[in-house]
């Protein structure tokens, strides 16, 4: 039972005051809207074209966070209603966000994703290329985004101690973020980090918002 499986992970999540993302994409509108009907309200999405169909069809309090990466000319068509953008990986990506906010009226909160995982992956940033980035790009004059936090994926491996050595490396690079460029932003306080096979160990890492994709709607295709 979706209900019952969604009860049980919001109970492992409550001690950490996580936050449950429900993964829900190649998932028909159908499966979601079970879920909104137990209580869920935040889901995510990695593709464009199926987040503004489902958005379209599905109750209008969903909050839809996007979770993949994102290509720069299809960030128009998310701005008018995105929640949270987990991985901003470019400069030039943030820019467009805050011009495609700024043009909806809005402010979108976005992640930077950091390469955490020790295997070779296509996305994110290394943490040197963040902090660059940081030190030298007029990000402070973008007034439609705000970065609130971090979010990265751990290696797909049964190694334990290597997963929560990942996470562990990400809770620290937010640490240094926060000390340096948002001590006084309360709202830079978010670590995205978590997936069906590896969330207790994010939690125990100090994870605040976990994305569950399987576990809640069973194995994709
Ligand atoms: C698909 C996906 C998830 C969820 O994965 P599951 O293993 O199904 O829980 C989480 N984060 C990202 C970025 C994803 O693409």
């Amino acid at each position: 039972m979706l209900s019952s499986v969604l009860q049980s992970i919001q109970e492992e999540l409550a001690p950490y005051q996580a936050k449950l993302i429900a993964v829900s994409k190649t998932y028909p509108k159908e499966i979601l809207l079970e879920a909104y009907e137990a209580g869920q309200r935040e889901f995510g999405e990695n593709r464009v074209q199926e987040v503004v169909d489902k958005a379209a069809a599905l109750p209008e309090d969903i909050k839809w966070h996007f979770i993949g990466h994102l290509q720069t000319n299809k960030v128009k068509y998310i701005a008018p209603f995105v929640h949270l953008i987990h991985a901003v990986d470019s400069f030039k990506l943030l820019k467009e966000i805050d011009n495609r906010a700024a043009a909806n009226n809005r402010v979108i909160d976005v992640l930077l994703q950091f390469k955490i995982a020790e295997e070779d992956t296509k996305y994110g940033y290394e943490a040197a290329e963040i902090f660059e980035m940081l030190d030298e790009l007029p990000w402070q004059d973008l007034k439609n985004t705000r970065i609130v936090g971090v979010m990265g994926m751990a290696t797909y491996t049964d190694d334990q101690e290597q997963v929560a050595r990942e996470f562990r490396q990400l809770h620290t690079y937010f640490k240094r973020l926060k000390d340096t460029y948002f001590k006084y932003q309360s709202y830079f306080k978010e670590i995205s980090m978590g997936m069906s096979g590896d969330y207790p160990l994010a939690l125990a890492e100090g994870s605040t918002m976990v994305r569950i994709g399987s576990k809640i709607f069973g194995e994709r295709d």
